[in-house]
């Protein structure tokens, strides 16, 4: 593994969002100086808390995952998840809802599902269930350690058993095909591959490769931090603080002062110079290369992910059907995603993801009142409507996702709101997303492993990227790997050899 060049003495973090909070900590358990620089008042970045009205809002992710490489994230300092976390493991990981008014909970245990499947679908799924069950953990076992957590200097050190391995197991079909080798429940197909959603490719066209999402929520598991999901970032930070980094809150990067191939300091809007051996860059790609003042040259152009409209909404009441996370399907399914990833246009029968976080944690909300999270994906700016096309468009189409909700069975639910708070494409755009997407660069083919912009900047002897643009990908779990691949670079210690988790892996 390559890593950087020359002193690294003191490492100044541009960020701290969970990328950058993950570095921040592999870097001070190595016994390195840091210095965190966030433009914003407070951690999270996209995993960030609006405070509206009595409601503590979670702004980004709901579904967490794979908690182990949290604990890494503590371990690296000497303290663990179990110690600055209560994490709540959700049973079922999810309620999925179809167009028929059927239901089927999704459930993490090997017999749990089984016997929902079993309910649903009758034995012969029940029984494929199980088998697809061993190949998603064969599959996450194939590319953890050569593929996910892995630095990459050349897309030669693909060329590994582990590549035959994953080969066999049908790793580089296409996802929607593989799990249709088990499954023929159209409804149980969906629950094992909307998550290529997440990696900003439809299932259709999705690498197979990509079931370990599936993997990380129907198998590892889904988990719940009380606080919310922003909890998080603000025990990461607190680890790193008392670990001896230091944060500087509110100030911005502007500039990076540089002497020959290395970055020597690190300058913000509000007149801050901060001197550096080294530098990691967790912010968004586009921020990232204004910074280096360089857009590394691809073949091809990036391709981001399809975006999301969230609302957020604080009501009156609730609705027993819901569970922490649902899922709502529509009747379309390969349209749904035509629109989101091809036409650019928004979803004609929408699938959505209902997260009701007061399920777990009632001090969310006043006392007595509810709150839910509704994310409807759509296409990216770059394809579909623009920003300032949003300004209008998102209103109207809050009314029509409410009223679609209420259709689907949430009655009332126009009328309970009493807090709301939309986010668009635009709002996205604003915070700096390229394409109004907070998703990223998809994770085709060629925008993945190797083939992703690289965490290493060509020219530079001391600059490294970490976050959802670079490698291994977007997503809580790759995002705090992301983290610990860029403290390795500087280091030069691979991630894991100086932490160690204190919970036990998954099964
Ligand atoms: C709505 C939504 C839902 C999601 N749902 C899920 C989910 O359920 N499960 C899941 O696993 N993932 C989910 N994700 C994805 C996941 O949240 C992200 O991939 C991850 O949080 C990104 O982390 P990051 O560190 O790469 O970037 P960020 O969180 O964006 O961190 C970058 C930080 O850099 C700061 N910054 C930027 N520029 C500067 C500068 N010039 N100077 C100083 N600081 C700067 C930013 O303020 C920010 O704090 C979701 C994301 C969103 C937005």
């Amino acid at each position: 593994m390559r890593r950087l060049a020359g002193p690294t003495g003191h490492v100044v973090v541009v960020g701290a969002g969970l990328s950058g909070l993950a570095a921040a900590l592999h870097l001070l358990g190595a016994g390195r100086r840091v210095t965190v620089v966030e433009r914003s008042p407070g951690p999270g970045g996209r995993a960030g808390r609006l405070d509206l009205g009595g409601y503590r809002i979670d702004t980004g992710p709901t579904v967490l995952t794979m908690p182990e490489l949290i604990d890494e994230a503590f371990a690296a300092v000497g303290t663990s998840l179990r110690d600055r976390l209560d994490l709540v493991p959700l049973h079922p990981a999810y309620r999925a809802r179809f167009a028929d008014g059927s239901r089927i909970d999704v459930h993490t245990g090997a017999e749990a599902m089984e016997a929902e499947v079993r309910r649903c679908a009758g034995p012969r799924e029940a029984a494929g269930y199980l088998r697809l069950r061993r190949w998603l953990e064969a599959l996450y076992r194939a590319q953890r350690r050569r593929f996910i957590d892995a630095n990459f200097d050349s897309p030669l050190q693909l060329l590994h058993p582990d590549l035959a391995r994953l080969a066999a197991l049908g790793g580089f079909g296409r996802l929607d095909r593989q799990i249709g080798r088990f499954l023929n429940d159209e409804r149980l197909r969906r629950v094992f591959t909307f998550q290529s959603l997440y990696a900003g490719v439809p299932p259709a066209r999705a690498l197979a490769a990509y079931a370990v999402i599936a993997y990380m929520d129907t198998v590892a598991g889904v988990y719940f931090p009380r606080g919310g999901v922003h909890a998080l970032p603000r025990a990461l930070a607190e680890a790193a603080a008392e670990a001896g980094g230091t944060f500087h809150w509110a100030q911005e990067a502007t500039r990076l002062e540089r002497a020959a191939d290395r970055v020597t300091a690190v300058h913000t809007a509000a007149g801050l110079r901060i001197p550096c051996d080294a530098v990691v860059l967790s912010c968004e790609l586009p921020t990232a290369y204004r910074l280096l003042g360089r857009v590394p040259r691809r073949p091809l152009p990036l391709r981001h992910a399809p975006s999301a409209v969230v609302l957020h909404a604080g009501t009156s009441r609730t609705w027993p059907e819901l569970g922490h996370h649902t899922l709502s399907f529509g009747r379309a399914w390969r349209r749904t995603f035509e629109e989101l990833t091809r036409g650019g246009r928004l979803m004609t029968d929408p699938s959505l993801l209902i997260t009701r976080p007061t399920t777990h944690d009632p001090s969310l909300a006043p006392p007595g009142k509810h709150l839910h999270y509704v994310l409807a994906p759509c296409p990216h700016t770059g394809i579909g409507p623009g920003p300032d096309t949003w300004q209008a468009l998102g209103p109207r189409y809050r009314d029509e996702l409410v009223a679609e909700l209420e259709h689907r069975g949430l009655t009332g639910l126009g009328g309970a709101i009493e807090q709301a708070h939309l986010v668009t494409p635009a709002d996205w755009a604003r915070q700096g997303h390229a394409a109004g997407t907070p998703f990223s660069a998809a994770h085709t083919f060629a925008q993945t492993g190797p083939f992703r912009p690289r965490n290493l900047v060509r020219g530079l002897a001391n600059a490294v990227l970490a976050g959802c643009g670079t490698t291994p990908g977007v997503g809580v779990p790759p995002v705090l790997l992301s983290g610990k691949l860029a403290a390795a670079r500087v280091t030069g210690l691979r991630g894991g050899d100086r932490s160690r988790t204190t919970i036990a892996l998954a099964s």
